[in-house]
């Protein structure tokens, strides 16, 4: 049976394909921006910079100050420089640090931002705006801080190193799984969820083995189109607060963390959610076993598969354990502190999933 359901398509306009960088001027006339700031990471200057000299005078100044999980401080500051060079729009080059630093200018200040995203993370997709302040992140939804505009040019991701690339495309695989099984999922959903992981588990391969491989560059980014606006359009469960909690407690990186989580996060939900398995089995070419091919995935793209090898140790699972259980939050299959505690066991000693 169908439904009952309730569905909000978000409002974004994308422009995707292998040379739509050239439309981005266009993009932002279109929003009526004559003064935008450019926002990018300090490792992306050199993108950031050409991103505002192809915008000419409707540029007002570039900002590489973009940091993981958008540091309060950093918020700050971008927020001012903003102010200062009466700025009405963020252009965001860059993945989800430069995206996320444009949100929290629009969070606070209501500019609309344009999406330029070179990662596979999906945040461009999404109205989740996060801040850090004193090791803790705070994490809203707020319509505001959803990009107007995404310009999706797989020439960006090129210069996306194979490990990234391999971990930020399995962080977007994680947005559809937990998609497919969130309480508010929906049919159109699921299809977005499973054609997201099928076109990124065909091409992250490739991707790996090629950096330079713009076909499969252009098929991992729909992919993460895909996988991004199922995460914009649901309700996360039990990977994504592991994941926020370990990556919160103990600075993870974002994308490999979610990369070690996933396998053991879906087999642990996967006895209660059978219509997400079928699904994922049709999307990782029909395997019975979806949890145990996102692990053998993981390690043929030579993916981080421990959180040991992250830098956790065993004294922090029991504490990530704790913290992971104290408040509750919607999971297909109730969260216990043991079963919790025996799924991120499993995964810092990098053993398959059970
Ligand atoms: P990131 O944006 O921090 O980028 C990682 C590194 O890769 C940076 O040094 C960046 O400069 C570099 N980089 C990015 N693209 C590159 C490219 N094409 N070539 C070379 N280098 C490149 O990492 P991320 O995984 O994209 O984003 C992680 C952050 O995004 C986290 O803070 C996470 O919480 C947030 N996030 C938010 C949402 C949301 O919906 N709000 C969704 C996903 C992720």
């Amino acid at each position: 049976m169908i439904g009952p359901f309730t569905y909000t398509a978000l409002p974004v306009r994308v422009v995707f394909g292998a040379g739509s960088l050239a439309a981005l001027p266009a993009e932002v006339a279109a929003l009526g921006l004559t003064r935008v700031l450019v926002l990018c990471s300090p490792e992306q200057e050199e993108a950031g910079t050409r991103v505002a000299a192809a915008l000419g005078d409707r540029a007002a100044g570039v900002l590489a100050e973009a940091r993981v999980h958008v540091p309060v401080e950093v918020a700050h500051r971008a927020r001012a420089r903003a102010v200062e060079l009466g700025a009405d729009g963020c252009v965001a080059v860059g993945g989800g640090s430069a995206v996320g630093l444009g949100k929290a200018i629009a969070l606070e200040h209501g500019l609309p931002v344009v999406a330029v995203p070179t990662t596979y993370a999906g945040s461009e997709m999404t109205p989740i705006w996060g801040l850090t302040e004193a090791g803790a992140k705070r994490t809203g939804r707020d319509p505001r801080v959803l990009p107007r505009s995404v310009v999706y040019d797989p020439e960006l991701t090129l210069t996306l190193p194979a490990q990234l690339s391999a971990t930020s495309g399995i962080n977007a695989v994680a947005h559809a799984v937990e998609g497919l099984y969130a309480p508010d999922t929906n049919p159109v959903v699921s299809l977005m969820a499973e054609e997201g992981v099928r076109a990124l588990a065909a091409a992250l391969p490739a991707v790996v083995a090629d950096g330079g491989d713009l076909d499969a560059r252009g098929e991992a980014q729909y992919g993460a189109w895909l996988c991004g606006a199922v995460l914009g359009a649901t309700t996360t469960g039990l990977h994504h607060k592991l994941c926020h909690t370990l990556g919160g407690t103990l600075d993870l990186p974002h994308a490999p963390t979610h990369t070690v989580v996933l396998p053991h996060a879906l087999a642990y939900n996967a006895p209660a959610v059978p219509g997400a398995v079928a699904a994922l089995s049709r999307a990782l070419g029909g395997t019975p076993d979806p949890a145990r091919e996102l692990w053998e995935l993981a390690g043929r793209l030579g993916a981080p598969r421990s959180l040991r090898e992250l830098g956790v140790t065993e004294d922090d699972v029991d504490r990530v354990a704790g913290l992971a259980v104290a408040a509750p939050y919607p999971n297909p299959r109730p969260v216990t502190r043991a079963g919790v505690t025996a799924l991120l066991r499993a995964a810092w000693a990098g053993e398959p999933p059970a």
